[in-house]
C-alpha cells in the first residue's frame, strides 16, 4: 500500500504560504520510515516575513484585554477538543506514539490553554504606594512583544501549546517553529487557530534548526526565545541571543533519577518505571531513566522490573490499540540510542538492547545493570527506551548519586517512610520531585529545570512571569 504524501504551507500573517525559496522537506512516519508529508523549508527570509507579520499584529493585540484574549484562547481549547481524534491520529503517525497515548495528550493540552486563558486575567503585582514623599508608584505587568517559540519532536503539539498559550494569554504575539521532524499537528492546530485569532498573532514556520530556528534567535525584533530542546541547542541559543541581549526561556534535557529505598513496594516501583521509563519510547525529558535502588530491594526490584518491561507490546501504533511502545523518532536517534549501549563496556543488558526488526526506527525496551556512576550511560541523556539500575549502599549515597549529573529537571523518590521522602525531596536538586510516582504534570504547577536542564518555567502562573515584564510608573502628586 502506498502512503499519501500530504503537502503543507506556513502560516504567516494569516496567509498560507510556501517557503520564499520554494524549498520543501520531507516528514517521515518513524514506524515505517515512509515519507508522509512535505513541508516548507523556511529560511531567514521567511522568518523575517513572519516577524514583520507578528509586528503588525502586535499593535492591535496590545489593545486587547485579558478577558478578550481569554475568550479566544477558550475557543482554541474547544476546537482542539472537537478535533481531538483527528489530531491524536496525526500525532501518533508522525511521532510513532501509541494512539491511546496521543489521545491522552489532547485534553491535557486543551486544559493548559484553558488554564492560561484564566490565569492571565488574575496576574498579581505589588499594590501602588508612596515610596517617595510627593510621588505615587505603581507597577504594570506588560507583554514582552514578539516571542519566538522553538519546539522539539517528542510531544510536538503539547510543547507548542506550552509555548503559545502563556505567550498569547499575556498579550504577546508569536512566531512558532515546530521540530522539522514533527510539524504536522502544529500546522493542523494553526489551521484551526487561524479561524479564531487575528492574522499575525500566531505565525507558524517549518524549517531546520539552522537556518530557520537560528534566524528567530538572531532577529532583532524577537524579544524572547522559548526553546524546548537539547542542552546543546539551549547553549547555542543562549550564546546567539546574547548578541542582542534577547531573553531566553530554556526547557532542556534531563536524566531523572528514581530513588528506590529498601522499604518501597517493588511491584509498584516496577510498574511506575515501566510507564515512566518507556512512555513515548523513553523520549521524555523527565523519563525515569536512572534507577538507584537500595541494597535490600535491588534484586527484588529487578525480578519485578525485567518481566514488566518485557511485557510491553512494541510495534507500529497502526497495528492496533494493544501497542504500548512505538519506535524512536528517526534513524539517527535509533543509532544514537544503540551507540550508548555499544559504548557501555562492562555493563550487562538484562533485556532488550537492539533493534526490533528492520522496518522503522525501533529500539527494544532495555534494562541495563552493572553500570558505574561515572559511566556515560548514567551521566548523559539517552532519550530512548533505556533504563539503568544501580545499587546504592545507604541513603546518603542515593542522594549523592541522584544529584551527581549536570541535569536537574525531575526526580522521584519511592518509600513508605514520610520523613525519608520529605528529606530526599529537600535535598534533590531537581525542578520537580515526585514521591511514589513518576511523570504526571499539571497545568497549575510549574515545570522547569535546575542546573543544565535550563531556566524559566513552563505551566503555572510562574510561566506567565517569564512571558511578561514589569514596568514601574511614578507620578508626582504634589
Ligand atoms: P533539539 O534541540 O535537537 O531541537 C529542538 C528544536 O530546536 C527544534 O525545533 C530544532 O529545529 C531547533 N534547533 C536546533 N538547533 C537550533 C539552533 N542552532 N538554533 C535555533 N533552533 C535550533 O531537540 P529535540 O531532539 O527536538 O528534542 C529532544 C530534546 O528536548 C531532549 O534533550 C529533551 O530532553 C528535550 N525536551 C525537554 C523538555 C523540557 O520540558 N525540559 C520537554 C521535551 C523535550
Amino acid at each position: 500500500m502506498s502512503t499519501t504524501v500530504s503537502k503543507h504551507q506556513n502560516l504567516i500573517g494569516g496567509e498560507w504560504v510556501d517557503a520564499s525559496s520554494g524549498e520543501t522537506m520531507e516528514v517521515l512516519n518513524p514506524s515505517t520510515g515512509e515519507v508522509i508529508a512535505e513541508v516548507p523549508r523556511a529560511s531567514a527570509e521567511d522568518v523575517d516575513r513572519a516577524v514583520q507579520a507578528a509586528k503588525k499584529a502586535l499593535v492591535e493585540w496590545l489593545e486587547t484585554t485579558p478577558g478578550e484574549r481569554a475568550q479566544m484562547l477558550l475557543k482554541l481549547a474547544d476546537v482542539l477538543d472537537e478535533h481531538a481524534e483527528e489530531i491524536a491520529e496525526l500525532e501518533s503517525l508522525n511521532v510513532g506514539k501509541p494512539l491511546s497515548y496521543a489521545r491522552d495528550e489532547i485534553p491535557v493540552a486543551s486544559d493548559n490553554i484553558r488554564f492560561f486563558a484564566g490565569a492571565a486575567r488574575v496576574l498579581e503585582g505589588k499594590s501602588a504606594g508612596e515610596y517617595m514623599r510627593g510621588y505615587t508608584s505603581w507597577l504594570r505587568r506588560e507583554p514582552i512583544g514578539i516571542v519566538g517559540g522553538i519546539a522539539p519532536w517528542n510531544y510536538p503539539l503539547m510543547m507548542a501549546i506550552w509555548k503559545l498559550a502563556p505567550a498569547l494569554a499575556a498579550g504577546n504575539v508569536q512566531v512558532l517553529k515546530p521540530s522539522e521532524q514533527t510539524p504536522l499537528t502544529t500546522l493542523r492546530f494553526a489551521q484551526l487557530a487561524a479561524e479564531i485569532l487575528p492574522p499575525g498573532v500566531l505565525n507558524v514556520i517549518t524549517g531546520d534548526g539552522v537556518p530557520a530556528g537560528e534566524a528567530i534567535v538572531k532577529h532583532p525584533d524577537v524579544r524572547l526565545v522559548s526553546l524546548t530542546g537539547d542542552v546543546e541547542t539551549g547553549k547555542i541559543i543562549a550564546r546567539t541571543a546574547a548578541d542582542n541581549l534577547k531573553r531566553v526561556h530554556l526547557e532542556l534535557g534531563g536524566k531523572a533519577p528514581v530513588i528506590v529505598f529498601d522499604d518501597a513496594d517493588p511491584a509498584a516501583v516496577a510498574e511506575g518505571i515501566k510507564i515512566g521509563g518507556y512512555w513515548n519510547s523513553g523520549q521524555d525529558c523527565t523519563a525515569a531513566s536512572r534507577v538507584v535502588a537500595g541494597p535490600k530491594i535491588y534484586d527484588r526490584l529487578l525480578e519485578e522490573l525485567v518481566p514488566a518491561v518485557e511485557s510491553l507490546h512494541v510495534g507500529d501504533p497502526a497495528e492496533g490499540e494493544e501497542i504500548e511502545m512505538g519506535p524512536v523518532i528517526s534513524k539517527a536517534q535509533q543509532e544514537r540510542v544503540l551507540g550508548f549501549l555499544d559504548r557501555a563496556k562492562g555493563a550487562t543488558v538484562l533485556t532488550g538492547g537492539g533493534t526490533n526488526g528492520d522496518r522503522g526506527f525501533f529500539v527494544k525496551p532495555t534494562v541495563v545493570v552493572d553500570v558505574g556512576q561515572n559511566d556515560e550511560i548514567v551521566q548523559r541523556e539517552v532519550f530512548g527506551p533505556v533504563v539503568t539500575v544501580q545499587r546504592f549502599a545507604d541513603d546518603n549515597e542515593a542522594i549523592a548519586w541522584a544529584n551527581d549529573v549536570n541535569y536537574g529537571l525531575a526526580a522521584s523518590v519511592w518509600t513508605r517512610d514520610v520523613g525519608r521522602a520529605l528529606n530526599a525531596s529537600r535535598k534533590l536538586q531537581f525542578g520537580t520531585v515526585w514521591i511514589n510516582d513518576h511523570i504526571p504534570l499539571i497545568s497549575e504547577m510549574p515545570h522547569g529545570g535546575f542546573k543544565q536542564s535550563g531556566y524559566g518555567k513552563d505551566l503555572s502562573a510562574y510561566s506567565l512571569e517569564d512571558y511578561t515584564q514589569i514596568k514601574h510608573v511614578m507620578a508626582k502628586i504634589d
